[in-house]
């Protein structure tokens, strides 16, 4: 690293101890910047990097909800608000056990970069809670989100934090949260959520704009060097939204996704698997993944427990959450031969993995870059809700796909000018930091 940039860093992480995950989004993001303070001694000189990492705002706040026993439950609410700079805070909520403060930063700083990236008017964000929505019915559901909006209304706006979903916030829970406060406030402010069903302020693709974006973006990369989808075998970690919509653009393009999972275990399907049984299962039902293999039949194995990544592949999807694929994964990858590897999910890959990837020249796409299709279909679901207006399927997944182009060839272009040929983590992070820095600076 840098020497001027060693001591900021050291600054950042003593500042916000025990928060494993924002420490190695911020290393990842620091270790890419010394040839940029080479070139550009002026952002080290103003710490400018350093006042990136301290969140503008930090909101913690009590969510207290009955069950359907009439038990009384109390979760933690959190809401970051990262970075301004470029515009509203943007980001989603995730609901799920595993969220705390460390978590919450760790995705708020990201999707600063990310959303830099799309090249829309967007800042970064990010928010959730505790609460584990596994199990709980919808009546519980929609306590719980009315409860959380009771206090995060006064936080958002259209002009001033727009959240979305992330895992474990979907459109039911949109549904609820965007019900609520529009109770609260008597304002129908379509711009304050995105993420809205089609009949009240969504926009077409939205749903499906993570995973295809995902896809676009691996498509591009092939296209990169003279290659395509077609024909290829592809792993999907998941099978909530992100892995659901990719494993469809993979099959248009040609591609076939063989494998995919959920937190029991993964199912690997060798005719591909088929779409319409897995959304009757995880979309329709709720249920797990076993319940995939059950409703195939015999040529479909499950596998409890284990590692999705063992299932041989030319290019691999992660999609399911966050260090999902270590360093072992990593190795089974390039010795069954992967040549691409491009990040669904926010920070999938350890940074033992992603080291063996470069290592070995299988070409990495960090999340920021290949999972900002979602972020950006948001901002349009904005645009179409500030002008009152609601565009069709094709044309929002032009634009999407537009999007996905004009991140991949950045990364690529800003790798290549600071030395980087290929590197799209190094040109992420470059190009998405350049982009905020100078708004603040100015
Ligand atoms: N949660 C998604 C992400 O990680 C989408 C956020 C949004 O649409 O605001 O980028």
């Amino acid at each position: 690293m840098h020497a001027k940039l060693q001591n900021l860093y050291e600054q950042v992480l003593q500042r916000n101890p025990g928060e494993a995950e924002f420490h190695q989004a911020v290393t990842e993001v620091f270790d890419s910047l010394s040839p940029v303070v080479d070139k550009h001694p002026h952002y080290a000189d103003a710490a400018v990097i350093t006042r990136l990492c301290e969140p503008e705002r930090q909101i913690i706040f009590r969510v207290p909800w009955i069950d359907d026993a009439g038990q009384i439950h109390v979760n933690r609410g959190f809401r970051v608000e990262f970075n301004s700079a470029l515009g509203p805070y943007k980001g989603g909520l995730r609901f799920h056990p595993s969220v705390y403060l460390g978590i919450v930063k760790f995705l708020g700083f990201e999707q600063i970069f990310k959303n830099a990236l799309t090249g829309l008017p967007i800042g970064g964000g990010k928010g959730g809670s505790d609460f584990d929505p596994k199990g709980r019915s919808d009546a519980e559901v929609m306590r719980f989100c009315q409860s959380f909006m009771t206090e995060l209304y006064r936080h958002i706006g259209e002009y001033t934090d727009v959240p979305a979903g992330d895992i474990g916030v979907g459109g039911r829970e949109i549904g609820y949260l965007f019900g609520q406060y529009k109770r609260i406030t008597n304002r129908y402010e379509s711009g304050v959520l995105t993420g809205k069903g089609l009949a009240w302020g969504g926009s077409q693709v939205r749903t499906e704009a993570t995973g295809f974006g995902a896809v676009f973006f691996v498509n591009e990369m092939l296209k990169a060097k003279g290659d395509s989808l077609e024909g290829k075998r592809v792993v999907v970690s998941g099978s909530g939204n992100v892995a659901t919509y990719a494993i469809e653009k993979v099959h248009e393009l040609g591609g076939t996704v063989v494998a995919c999972s959920d937190s029991s275990g993964y199912v690997v399907d060798e005719k591909g698997i088929d779409l319409e049984v897995l959304k009757e299962v995880k979309e329709i039902q709720r249920g797990r993944i076993v319940d995939y293999a059950r409703l195939r039949g015999e040529n479909v194995k499950f596998v409890g427990g284990g590692s999705i990544w063992d299932v041989p592949a030319d290019i691999a999807i992660p999609c399911a959450t966050q260090n999902e694929l270590d360093g072992n994964d990593a190795k089974q990858l390039i010795d069954h031969g992967c040549t691409i590897v491009a990040e669904g999910a926010n920070m999938p890959c350890s940074p033992d993995a992603i080291r063996l990837f470069t290592d070995a020249g299988v070409l990495f796409a960090p999340g920021k870059a290949a999972n900002a299709g979602g972020v950006a279909t948001s901002a349009l679901e904005m645009q179409q809700n500030a002008s009152r207006d609601s565009w069709s399927f094709e044309h929002t997944e032009e634009r999407l796909a537009d999007i996905m182009r004009g991140i991949h060839d950045r990364c690529l272009h800003t790798a290549e000018e600071y030395g980087a040929p290929g590197n799209y983590v190094v040109g992420a992070n470059i190009a998405g930091f350049i982009q905020v820095a100078d708004a603040m600076l100015a």
